[in-house]
């Protein structure tokens, strides 16, 4: 543990130092005692503590100092440590000050001066205050500390992106948390520069970009090598198992994600298909066991930076990075998967990460808190967002246009469901408005047989309708079907410009692109069985063909 500190303040040079040396001899092995003439540089030093989440065991000032009375300053100084024990050094003459200081700041003890012999005026009173303050003292959160507005977009992406690359993180709500008030004041912020990021060592980011966050907690954003065997791009289960299996084959192997690692899977709060967890585990553990995996065989992982495009040039691939960086490698491997369908309502953009969620059930949870949910759609991730935040709301609504959960959802989350009492199923019925002044407050559902119309309290909404293929960016390099998914292997074979785009004596392989050493796996590559266990049997078999295509070249 982190010795605590005391604080010693007195402007009087001679008195200071003659009770710094006093308190030094008996506590300096337990605390650490600093000394200061100024009331002023005593509070900022206050202020930085709290930010380093320092512990104050006690404040020793003076009562006359020309800055501050020792009793306004004492007062000043509660107001960010409040447990630290105050003590007034006084003489004689200021003892009425003291008194009344005793109710005022809750003063713990006047000390008058001089305190000699120490053995007997000073060190029984300290150690009494010591011993009490230690019995009431709980050690507060070592790690980042979140301060913001709960109904922020801004603050929602920091709390996704910090939970989705399993960061931990102490969330502090700047309207009802008075010890958020605290740090907004003690980081000399105003609740315009929301929201703060805390950082272990006290370091403050205002409004930080996620790229400038994610360099402050040491994430890796720029490679360590010239050139990778294989550079994989996504980080969801398909991403993250190529990763594994290239760098357990001794591939130099470079895995590059844009948000968090885990991909859709990493928002799912309870995966219960998942071969050998037969009590299911939720995608932040799975996510989380399959980061240290790949770590542990070597693959370096850049988070956050997005790939902007790819292109070949002297047989090597040539990534471009969002940031303007170029990585170049053999092969490349997309898994990019899908990104969720947004929910075409006019004007609930202003409410996205204020109210409306795509995916985030798992880091939303707790803001929904005795609550009225709604839940747009009706298909697995749904019923596994509402099975997880029946447990936290009041109330949950499942909203979907078709008649019951039958038709979309697997039979295990369609029994379940119907066996919790504050999950309701909303059939035929679809939302057609979002209201609210800055956050949501109300929407609006139609029955889609008669169009009736009503108007009901809500407090979020979690939009699970559906996903598109994240493809934009490959800019005509790749042959793409109808719907936008990563065409590979003998499904090439069937498009017209095949022949004038495929020079080489054998056919694609099974999971290769139109281009040689270009591979695509999971959830965009066209045909693909979207789940995740079809996803990481994609990234394992990539790998296979990536070996094939690097002994070829
Ligand atoms: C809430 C929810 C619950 C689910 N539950 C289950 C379940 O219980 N069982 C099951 O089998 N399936 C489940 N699924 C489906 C499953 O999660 C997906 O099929 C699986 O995650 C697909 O994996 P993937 O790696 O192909 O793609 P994704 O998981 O979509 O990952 C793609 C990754 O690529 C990143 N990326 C995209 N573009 C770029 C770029 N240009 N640069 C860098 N990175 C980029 C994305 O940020 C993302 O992290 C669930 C899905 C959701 C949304």
């Amino acid at each position: 543990m982190k010795l605590p500190y005391i604080i010693l303040v007195d402007d009087d040079r001679q008195v200071l130092g003659a009770i710094q040396r006093d308190v030094r001899s008996k506590y300096r092995d337990d605390y650490r005692v600093v000394g200061t003439e100024s009331a002023n540089e005593a509070l900022e030093l206050i202020k930085e503590l709290k930010l380093k989440n320092e512990a104050l065991a006690m404040i020793i000032s003076d009562q006359k100092m020309p800055e501050m009375d020792g009793v306004s300053f004492l007062e000043k100084a509660k107001e960010t440590f409040e447990n630290a024990k105050l003590v007034l050094l006084t003489a004689y003459s200021d003892i009425e000050a003291a008194i009344k200081a005793i109710n005022t700041v809750k003063l713990d003890y006047y000390l008058l001066k001089p305190w000699n012999p120490p053995e007997e005026k000073l060190y029984p009173v300290v150690d009494d205050l010591l011993e009490e303050w230690h019995s009431h003292y709980k050690p507060d959160h070592e790690g980042i500390r979140i301060i913001g507005y709960q109904w922020s977009p801004k603050s929602h992406h920091l709390k996704e992106f910090l939970t989705g690359n399993l960061v931990p993180f102490l969330w502090m709500d700047a309207e009802h948390s008075p010890e958020a008030e605290t740090y907004i004041e003690s980081a000399k912020a105003s609740s315009t520069s929301l929201p703060l990021v805390v950082l272990k060592d006290g370091k403050v980011l205002a409004d930080p970009e996620l790229s400038e966050l994610g360099n402050a907690i040491g994430l890796r954003q720029k490679p360590a090598e010239e050139v990778y065997d294989v550079l994989i791009v996504g980080a969801g289960p398909a991403g993250l198992a190529a990763s594994v299996y290239g760098s357990c084959e001794g591939l130099k192997t470079l895995l590059i994600e844009k948000s968090n690692p885990g991909g859709q899977a990493g928002s799912s709060a309870r995966i219960e298909n998942y071969l050998g967890f037969p009590s299911g585990l939720s995608g932040g553990e799975l996510t989380r066991r399959a980061i240290a995996q790949t770590l542990r065989f070597g693959t370096e992982i850049l988070t956050p930076q997005e790939v902007k495009k790819i292109g070949v040039h002297d047989g090597y691939k040539v990534v471009e990075m969002s940031d303007g960086s170029v990585i170049h490698s053999k092969t490349i491997v997309v898994s990019t998967g899908v990104a969720y369908t947004k929910l075409e309502i006019p004007g609930i953009e202003k409410f996205t990460g204020a109210g409306v969620y795509y995916g985030s059930a798992a880091v939303e949870a707790n803001a929904c808190r005795d609550g009225i949910v709604f839940l747009v759609g009706g298909g697995n991730s749904a019923c596994q967002a509402a099975l997880h935040l029946s447990t936290f709301a009041r109330e949950i609504n499942i909203v979907i246009r078709k008649d019951g959960l039958r038709q979309t959802a697997a039979n295990y989350l369609v029994e379940n469901i119907s066996k919790v009492p504050n999950i309701k199923v909303l059939g035929n019925t679809e939302v057609v408005a979002v209201h609210g002044e800055n956050i949501l407050d109300e929407v609006t559902l139609q029955n889609c047989s008669t169009g009736e119309q009503t108007k009901v309290p809500a407090n979020a909404l979690f939009v699970y309708i559906g996903s598109r293929p994240g493809t934009a960016w490959l800019d005509d390099l790749l042959l793409i079907d109808d719907k936008g998914y990563i065409l590979t292997g003998r499904e090439l074979t069937n498009e017209k410009t095949f022949h004038s785009k495929w020079k080489l004596n054998r056919e694609p392989y099974f999971p290769e692109s139109i281009v040689p050493g270009i591979f695509a796996s999971g959830d965009v590559r066209s045909g693909a069985l979207a789940g995740i266990s079809s996803a990481v049997g994609e990234g394992a078999m990539a790998i296979r063909f990536v070996r094939k295509y690097l002994q070829e070249n």
